[in-house]
């Protein structure tokens, strides 16, 4: 008799098993969706794999088989992906490496019936949706490159099993013994609909057979290459919810088919929200997808420059070859060449959209602060960003622009005024701004962290420079006109006891006619860091 390994699952696995079970019982078809798109992964990586290691290339026609047996109601998912060895059995379908048991209860409970099949896929628990429509799941896995094949079976109850069979080449079997309850997932038509509407731009081929018949599943037609009139709208929200793991619906959408020197398609999507569970933040790279003649090749190719991170989606070219090696990814002229025309694109997109405010705004709440970190490479787009952005202002209701702001500025107004801190209410009230609302000039506040640091970097804005007014004393005199103002005995000896008392902590204290209700003020040196930019830095000591 074989040898059989009882494990048992982690705690967390267990109750995340029971709440994906049960609170999606109304959904249960997108277990296959589920699957199909973990095998549909593990495809993508044995190719890539396979540029480095001959051992793991892919057989001659890779495909994803669904076998349907009805007399024993099982339904069997087998791909030809990369695998999984014993430890990576163990690893991942015994515990959980993503996410939090918590934070996934708490999603669900709050989203909508309809937003709740996106959850799973998004907290990556898709694997043990099996046991919706399963009672028994198990598991025939060779790792591609390896010689052991390892069989892992569970009823989903606290307990699953592991031992050694055979299995003649690599890749991932799925046997699902059906529930009772369930008799539809065994009827051809019904898979292929869920197909057709979950997994139809899976570019593996996917096939399903019923005894004698067999019949090709999914259009397979990766649905970037299509023209934008033959796709539904419908079909462009799944693939966005595919490729994002979120559950709403784009901001906004890129489909280009770019043609000439060198030819490629892309399709990108602003998103309507951020990811709660993958924050664009967690690594600062842009992670729009490449592939090559419609396969996937990697998703770290950094198609967008990091400031347009928020930007999700694929680029598919012609111009590279399908084993392009690591290496080339890095250095070849060809995604150089892509990479500089997609930013551009981008840049004219955002513009085309900010002529819709209500669709802007959300955006730039989205994301702004992230589009603004480009400022800082104060590269070619410098000038383009500074435009696109949205400022708060002493003055102006809502947001304004550097355009509009540069429009209103007074005649004998030099710079472009700005203060920087946490918040627009903190900042409307603070005392650094009297002077200038008692002389009418208008000031920007800015409240993203990013702000403390672009102003210097770029310096100026259409030849006007940009000045914290924490540094702007001799502006506001000059605005001001010669309001002379000599020291009296009691003010000039209130200046040196201060001084005295806040000895090592300022290096001048000074009158002012800057202020009109508060009685005093802290102001920056003209030549050292700005107020924010201090505040910042200390909190970076702790
Ligand atoms: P996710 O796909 O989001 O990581 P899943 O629960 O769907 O979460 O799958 C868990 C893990 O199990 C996958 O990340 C993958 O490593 C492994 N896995 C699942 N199905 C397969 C398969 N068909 N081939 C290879 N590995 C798989
Ligand atoms: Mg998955």
């Amino acid at each position: 008799a074989p040898k059989e390994e009882q494990h048992h699952f982690s705690a967390e696995v267990e109750r995340l098993m029971d709440l994906v079970v049960h609170a999606l019982y109304s959904e249960r078809e997108i277990f296959l969706r589920e699957l199909i798109a973990n095998s549909a992964d593990a495809m993508d990586r044995r190719r890539f794999e396979a540029l480095t290691n001959e051992s793991c290339a892919l057989p001659a026609t890779p495909q994803i088989r669904l076998t349907i047996n009805k007399e024993a109601r099982l339904l069997t998912i087998s791909d030809d992906g990369v695998g999984m060895s014993k430890e990576e059995i163990i690893q991942n379908l015994g515990t959980i490496a993503r996410s939090g048991t918590r934070a996934f209860e708490k999603e669900l409970k709050d989203a909508k019936p309809e937003d709740r099949p996106n959850l799973i896929g998004q907290f990556g628990v898709g694997f043990y949706s099996a046991f919706m429509v399963a009672d028994k799941v198990e598991v025939i896995s060779r790792r591609a490159g390896t010689e052991d094949s390892w069989s892992w079976t569970s009823e989903g109850k606290g307990q699953y099993t592991i031992a050694a069979t055979t299995r003649e080449t690599a890749g991932t079997t799925i046997i699902l013994h059906i529930k009772s309850d369930a008799d539809e997932y065994l009827e051809g038509m019904r898979l292929e609909n869920i197909i057709r509407k979950w997994a139809d731009h899976i570019a593996w081929p996917i096939t399903i057979k019923q005894g004698e018949e067999e019949k090709n599943a999914n259009a397979g037609t990766a649905l970037w290459r299509k023209s934008r009139s033959e796709i539904t709208d419908e079909q462009l929200e799944d693939f966005y919810r595919h490729i994002t793991h979120l559950f709403d619906k784009p901001l906004a959408t890129l489909l280009w088919h770019a043609e000439g020197v060198f030819e490629f398609t892309s399709l990108l999507f602003i998103p309507g929200m951020i990811s709660p569970f993958e924050p664009v933040d967690q690594e600062r790279k842009s992670k729009v997808r490449l592939h090559v003649r419609r396969m996937f090749i990697t998703d770290e190719a950094e198609m967008l420059p990091a400031w347009l991170r928020f930007i999700q989606g694929i680029v598919d070219t012609e111009d590279l070859p399908l084993n392009v090696s690591r290496e080339m990814l890095q250095n070849t002229p060809v995604l150089a060449r892509i990479r500089k025309a997609l930013t551009n694109r981008v840049m004219s997109e955002l513009n085309k959209l900010s002529e819709d405010t209500e669709k802007y705004e959300k955006f730039w709440n989205l994301f702004g602060a992230i589009f603004k970190e480009g400022l800082w490479e104060n590269g070619e787009h410098s000038e383009s960003i500074l435009k696109l952005s949205r400022f708060y202002s002493s003055t102006q209701e809502g947001f304004t622009t550097l355009p509009d702001y540069v429009s209103r500025m007074k005649e004998n107004q030099e710079a472009i005024y700005y203060l920087a801190g946490d918040s627009k209410d903190i900042l409307a009230s603070s005392p650094q701004l009297e002077g200038f609302k008692a002389q009418e000039i208008e000031v920007l506040l800015f409240t993203d962290a990013v702000d403390a640091f672009w102003p210097d970097r770029v310096g100026k804005y259409a030849d006007k420079p940009l000045r914290s007014i924490t540094q702007a004393k001799e502006d506001l005199e000059k605005l001001m006109g010669d309001v002379e103002h000599v020291n009296s005995e009691e003010e000039e000896g209130l200046l040196k006891s201060l001084k005295e008392i806040l000895a090592d902590k300022v290096t001048e204290v000074r009158t002012t006619q800057r202020l009109v209700d508060s009685p005093v003020i802290l102001a920056a040196s003209a030549g050292g860091p700005d107020l924010q930019m201090q505040r910042l830095m200390r909190r970076n000591d702790k």
